[in-house]
């Protein structure tokens, strides 16, 4: 799961990051909102942290102009102790959620997990698949009920492939959400990471789609 964080103090940012990334996720993180807009409008996030008091562009007009692209990624809005005008404005340009500051990191690690879960299509936050289970709101798999440790980049293949379960996830798809937009991408690094997963979970539930990408399916399981 990747994030886009747009967030202008830096020290509330670095904050969030570290937490997200503590829980797996990649952060890309833009200071401002001319930034911030031009990454969620060409990039692929699975959510968004948006501040609402920007610089060089506000966040409701940052957001209303995606919404207008039809980019249709949750957006979780952070907004000011007193902005019930600014809550408004901004459920009205089309956020999802929203926090008042001052919060927990926590809390953004589970609203975020929350989102990402519903926009994907599922009400309930446990995800199964043959001897693979999802929990999706706290982020932790088991197989055959033991806890499953993975790396970071294996859990966001893993999740996302989860989420869509049954489904073909592009390549391209997959390292969008696996790496952050600064990586130096290998050709073959979503192959090494599916190797590393079948070792983990057993060589038959990702398939691979030859020229296309990967499913998780309970067929081969
Ligand atoms: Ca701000």
């Amino acid at each position: 799961m990747r994030i886009l964080l747009v967030e202008d103090d830096n020290v509330l940012a670095d904050g969030i990051a570290r937490a997200l990334r503590a829980e797996n996720f990649a952060v890309d993180h833009a200071g401002n909102g001319l930034d911030g807009g031009h990454l969620g409008a060409t990039e692929l996030y699975d959510a968004v942290v948006l501040d609402l008091g920007l610089p060089i562009k506000d966040g409701v007009t940052v957001l209303r102009e995606w919404r207008a692209e039809r980019r249709d990624m949750p957006v979780l809005v952070l907004t000011a102790r007193d902005g019930w005008s600014e809550k408004v404005a901004a459920f009205k340009a089309g956020a999802d959620d929203y926090l008042t500051k001052p919060f927990r990191v926590e809390e953004v690690v589970l609203r975020l997990r929350a989102l990402v879960r519903r926009a994907a299509g599922h009400a309930g936050a446990i995800l199964t698949c043959g001897k693979l289970v999802f929990d999706a709101q706290l982020g932790t798999f088991e197989l055959e009920g033991l806890p499953l440790k993975l790396t970071a980049f294996e859990w966001r293949v893993l999740s996302a492939l989860m989420l869509r379960k049954e489904v073909v996830v592009d390549r391209a798809d997959l390292i969008e959400r696996v790496y952050e937009g600064d990586a130096d991408v290998d050709s073959n690094s979503i192959e090494v990471i599916i190797g590393r997963l079948r070792k983990k979970i057993g060589p038959t539930m990702i398939e691979t789609v030859r020229g296309r990408g990967y499913r998780v399916t309970a067929t081969g399981a």
